[in-house]
């Protein structure tokens, strides 16, 4: 067996203690070692199975190639920055001028210019802020509009949105009350006028992101609410800044503030292709009482997410934009290129994908991929990098509508790859 200090002395292994540190290299010799001893590999070869245990990076997180076929995959990250948004990530990521006028010498207002960015996307927004998520865009807007105060909300607006985060909770944590108004199906203008008055923090309109109310229904526009008297808060979700003509039902800040909106609330990684973010979007006085409260500190966003969120509003259009956006004609003809390439092994199939992660829940969007075994499925996963498709009718799917057109040649690799050692 060859010792851990001669095998962290391997000029390979020694650089890579460069990019990860000792310890993580230090761990895959020990797992190498571990699999000379049970016999799997040949004691010579310790080294070399040691560097491919290495991880790609010190992260812990593992890039995945996403062919679910799902847009906005909420356990696989949400949106993928675009590789602008990468190239600023990277540039801010050392000493950066995020508070500091590079002019004056001096202090500098934090994340002005994607505020500016921001603003310009969005004219129809007196102001603007960003905090680290929508949720936390709903907690300082709660907090700072109805505290000891009512929220006015439909019964057929009370969302959970996923793994247990309910906005009504959310809302009541931050010590306003919830007045519910209506019925889960049915709710009317009068409603909401019957339940506002002396103690109304805001009014508030979600939109029911992943679920859909269909048959005797009824909810009031904003258009309607904003004729009652207190603010208007809408929680749009997706955060579309303008129309988006493929998702006609799906809301988006300009309209949403031009029917009378007095705050718009909506995530940065889901629509909007860009990082985790909260953005709030509304009127001036509004915005400077959210901006000035305390609780703006906790909620505050990095650098990192700055740079992200401000690459995504002035540079291309990022991925999910143009997943949402691809022809099907060009899918399917990755799809057969990929099959003639995978021979009898995988079959070109029509599918239908999703926006998903909250947005246009009813919304199928035709697509293409290809249909392997379903035992492929484990294999794939573990490959790297990993492709994570889904199982349908006992096949395992590869929908191509989420995946980087430079991307099929990985699936067909990893196919190949876990094929021939099936
Ligand atoms: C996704 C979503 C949220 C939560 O947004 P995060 O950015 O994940 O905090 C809140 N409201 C609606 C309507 C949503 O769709």
């Amino acid at each position: 067996m060859p010792r851990t200090d001669v095998m962290l002395n391997d000029p390979r292994l020694a650089a890579a203690q460069k990019t990860l540190g000792r310890d993580l290299v230090k761990a895959a010799v020990v797992s190498a070692q571990q699999q000379v001893r049970e016999g799997f590999a040949d004691p010579d070869g310790a080294a070399d199975i040691a560097l491919a245990l290495l991880p790609a990076t010190a992260g812990g997180l593992k890039s995945v190639v996403n062919a679910t076929g799902v847009l906005v995959h909420t356990n696989l990250g949400r949106a993928p920055l675009s590789p602008a948004a990468v190239a600023a990530v990277t540039a801010a990521a050392g000493y950066t001028d995020v508070e500091f006028d590079l002019a004056g010498g001096q202090r500098a207002p934090r994340g002005r210019t994607v505020l500016a960015a921001l603003a310009q996307a969005v004219p129809e927004a007196q102001a603007v802020h960003v905090v680290n998520n929508n949720a936390a865009a709903l907690v300082l807007a709660a907090t700072v509009l109805a505290r000891g105060k009512e929220i006015v909300i439909s019964r057929g607006e009370l969302v959970e949105i996923g793994d247990g985060f309910r906005v009504p909770e959310l809302l009541e944590s931050t010590g306003c009350r919830l007045r519910e108004v209506g019925t889960t199906n049915r709710t009317a203008l009068r409603d909401y006028r019957n339940a506002c008055g002396q103690d109304t923090g805001f009014i508030l309109k979600v939109h029911p992101s992943n679920y859909r109310i269909e048959g005797f229904t009824r909810e009031v526009s904003i258009e309607e609410l904003a004729t009652i008297g207190p603010p208007v808060v809408a929680d749009i979700g997706s955060g579309l800044l303008r129309p988006e003509p493929l998702l006609p039902d799906e809301p988006d800040a300009a309209t949403a503030l031009l029917q009378g909106a007095d705050l718009v609330t909506a995530s940065g990684d889901k629509l909007l292709g860009g990082p985790q973010a909260g953005l709030l979007l509304g009127r001036e006085d509004l915005v400077a009482r959210l901006r000035r409260h305390p609780l703006a500190r906790a909620l505050r966003v990095d650098k990192l997410t700055l740079a992200a969120l401000e690459a995504t509003l002035r540079g291309p259009r990022p991925p999910v934009h143009r997943s949402l956006h691809a022809s099907v004609a060009e899918l399917r003809e990755r799809a057969e290129r990929l099959a003639r390439r995978l021979g009898g092994h995988a079959e070109a199939v029509p599918t239908i994908a999703r926006v998903g992660g909250g947005g246009a829940p009813g919304v199928e969007l035709p697509s293409a991929g290809i249909a392997v075994d379903e035992s492929l499925a484990l294999r794939l996963r573990s490959y790297d990098p990993p492709v994570i498709g889904r199982i349908t009718d006992g096949r395992l799917v590869l929908d191509l509508r989420a995946v980087e057109p430079g991307q099929d040649e990985i699936i067909a690799a990893a196919v190949e790859h876990v094929r021939t050692r099936a």
